[in-house]
């Protein structure tokens, strides 16, 4: 068997999750919120279903999956939000506030512990990774295999440690709504205006990451002004207009099943997969 990241053959590669498995229990919400499990949106199969299942399948060696428990994963255990609160967006807050909106809030990377922006930095470039290795399966692949060969290479040398990442870049979309911060949504991507836009979400944090030589200048601005690779802004995602267009769809074209359509409570409390 071989290992995808450091493709050495190895004897037994581990199940490896490819959300980290300690986000579900707080994707599941609490009694509270009336939430059973997770619910598993398709849109492109237009169903709803409630699961419990974790995508998860053989894909890495002991020694990597380790890698990424400890550049990324542990570390983003005590970040993200969960019903008894949302450290990352504290620390943001009381750390690195630089301009406070009307509509969001933008803050000063470089103002944060070091190990906590290397941390979600490599987190998500493992996420974005793993999609695009991954063996979707019957679910179907709802990235495309986006990030491409090229990236793909570079991404695996980041991954290990071996050399830094150039051209991208990662906007980290706080969500300052407690109410609809138990969402996961897996990687996908498309054309915003010139660019092309690889996101996924998960627990209150929405990632938005844009690869290659081409980044249009009104995206690369921000960053460069900051000279930085990652920037932080919060919004009330409840406001955002994807969030309402996602509420949007989910109401009009997916066919409720099971316990979802007899409990609306569940709305804002799932995983979904585009
Ligand atoms: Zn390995």
């Amino acid at each position: 068997m071989i290992c995808a990241l450091c493709r050495e053959e190895k004897g037994k590669l581990i199940d490896s999750h490819f959300m980290p498995a300690a986000a579900y229990p707080h994707v599941r919400g609490t009694e509270e919120t009336g939430s059973g499990p997770p619910v598993l949106i398709n849109l492109r199969r237009k169903s709803a279903i409630q699961t419990d299942r974790q995508v998860k399948r053989p894909l890495l060696c002991s020694e990597c999956e380790d890698l990424f428990s400890k550049n990324g994963e542990r570390r983003m255990g005590h970040l993200w939000a969960t019903a008894s609160g949302f450290p990352l967006l504290d620390m943001l807050n009381s750390e690195a506030a630089i301009s406070k909106g009307e509509r969001f809030d933008i803050y000063d990377s470089r103002l944060l512990e070091a190990g906590v922006v290397n941390s979600i930095f490599y987190f998500a470039m493992s996420i974005f990774w793993r999609a695009q290795v991954w063996d979707w399966g019957y679910d179907g692949d709802a990235y495309n295999r986006a990030l491409g060969q090229h990236y793909e290479s570079k991404f695996r040398s980041f991954l290990l440690g071996k050399t830094e990442l150039n051209n991208v870049l990662l906007f980290v979309n706080v969500n300052s709504d407690l109410d609809t911060s138990a969402i996961m949504t897996f990687p996908r991507s498309g054309r915003v205006g010139s660019d092309r836009l690889h996101s996924f979400s998960l627990l209150g944090l929405n990632f938005d990451m844009y690869v290659g030589r081409k980044i249009s200048s009104v995206t690369r601005t921000p960053f460069e002004f900051y000279n930085t690779q990652i920037m932080f802004v919060s919004s009330d995602l409840k406001k955002s207009a994807a969030f309402k267009k996602l509420a949007g769809r989910v109401r009009t074209e997916v066919e409720a099943k099971g316990k979802l359509k007899a409990n609306p409570a569940n709305k804002f409390n799932h995983s979904q997969r585009p």
